[in-house]
């Protein structure tokens, strides 16, 4: 059988990079993505072959906003019960995290799923579900929210499309992008479709690609060979998953529960029709909704703290060890971003395999 780890197979595909002789930078959007690169040393074996693969925004934790986490703060401590994913519960804010007003009597709760959610709401007064993620979290949202639910739970969106994000990062043109590494879960949902019309418009090479390191190393190789063949093309490295029409029966539900909304992103402006929020009909379950009143009352909060620099991480613009604060005043215990608290954080992923501290 194929081996998707298979050393040998790893290095032959580092000698066909080699041998194309390019200089070309890679964008990926997913923080497994960046795992599997930084934990089975594929960064290190690109270094020689002239091709550079940067994290962008692909950390579900790390592009919610510090103001979408102050909203689910002022929540909590306004007595409503909010239901989070762990990794979100040590994001700090200005005005503190979700695990301080934990500890400060609000209830926070910690839960696995959307269904959890749904099940504590019997033991609550109101309950609200922070859901988080891209195309491959929304449809879980989604088929849920078809079901008949509790009068006290609804959902808060911070939901995000991946395309409009790619869009923002080059139109805003702070560095050049050679090609894109789309992530193969977003497409086993969306199909590779969606990315076509993306190539044409930026004439820019993608390839869809799954998570093992021999996935990773062939869409690397396949995007050179598009640029040195002069092709624009979206490629699918993860055809035992991901079909060209992806999940049409997932995708159609999303749609009619989810309709694209105008939000900014951390560590961007506001992004065009880049977010998910819950359709008219699901109003009674909508937490942005139902707390309007209470949410328009808190004043914005600032972005980052003390120097942190993860916007610049999710635009592609540094590496982590290019923050002065990684591994010294920010590490996993105090971070100070969310770069450095969630898991699929590029701060967070380079402090547990390069060791530091
Ligand atoms: Fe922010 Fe810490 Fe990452 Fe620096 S190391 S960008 S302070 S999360």
């Amino acid at each position: 059988m194929f081996k998707l780890r298979d050393e040998d197979a790893a290095k032959k595909i580092i000698e066909l990079i080699k041998k194309e002789n390019v200089n070309l930078r890679f964008m990926h959007v997913c923080g497994t993505h960046q795992d599997t690169l930084v934990r089975f040393g594929i960064e290190q074996m690109l270094k020689d072959t002239g091709v550079e693969i940067r994290q962008g925004p692909g950390c579900p934790v790390c592009v919610t906003t510090a103001d979408e986490i102050a909203d689910a703060i002022t929540l909590a401590n306004s007595g409503v019960t909010i239901a989070v994913f762990g990794d979100m519960m040590k994001v700090p804010t200005p005005i503190g995290s979700l695990a301080d007003a934990k500890s400060n009597g609000a209830d926070v709760r910690i839960v696995y799923s959307i269904e959890d959610a749904v099940r504590l709401s019997s033991e609550v007064d109101k309950m609200v579900f922070m859901a988080i993620g891209f195309e491959t979290t929304s449809p879980t949202t989604a088929a849920v929210m078809v079901e008949d639910l509790p009068e006290n739970f609804s959902v808060y969106s911070c939901h995000r499309i991946l395309l409009p994000a790619l869009q923002a990062i080059i139109n805003m043109g702070e560095f050049h992008i050679d090609g894109l590494i789309e992530p193969g879960h977003v497409a086993v949902i969306t199909g590779t479709k969606i990315f076509d019309e993306f190539s044409v418009k930026y004439n820019i090479p993608q390839v869809v690609t799954g998570f093992e390191p021999l996935d990773l190393l062939m869409a690397t190789y396949m995007l050179v060979k598009q640029i040195k063949e002069g092709r624009a093309d979206v490629e699918n490295e993860y055809k035992r998953l991901v079909k060209p029409e992806g999940n049409v029966k997932a995708f159609n539900l999303v749609n009619e529960v989810f309709k694209p909304v105008d939000r900014a992103w951390r560590g961007f402006p506001m992004i065009p029709l880049s977010a998910y929020d819950l359709r008219e009909k699901y109003d009674d379950h909508n937490a942005r909704k139902i707390y309007e009143d209470l949410l328009s009352k808190r004043a914005p909060v600032k972005e980052e703290i003390g120097g942190c620099r993860c916007g610049e991480m999710l635009r592609g613009i540094i590496d982590p060890e290019q923050c002065p604060a990684f591994g010294k005043a920010c590490n996993p215990r105090y971070p100070m971003g969310p770069c450095m608290v969630s898991r699929e954080g590029g701060c967070n992923i380079a402090f547990r395999y390069h060791g530091k501290l």
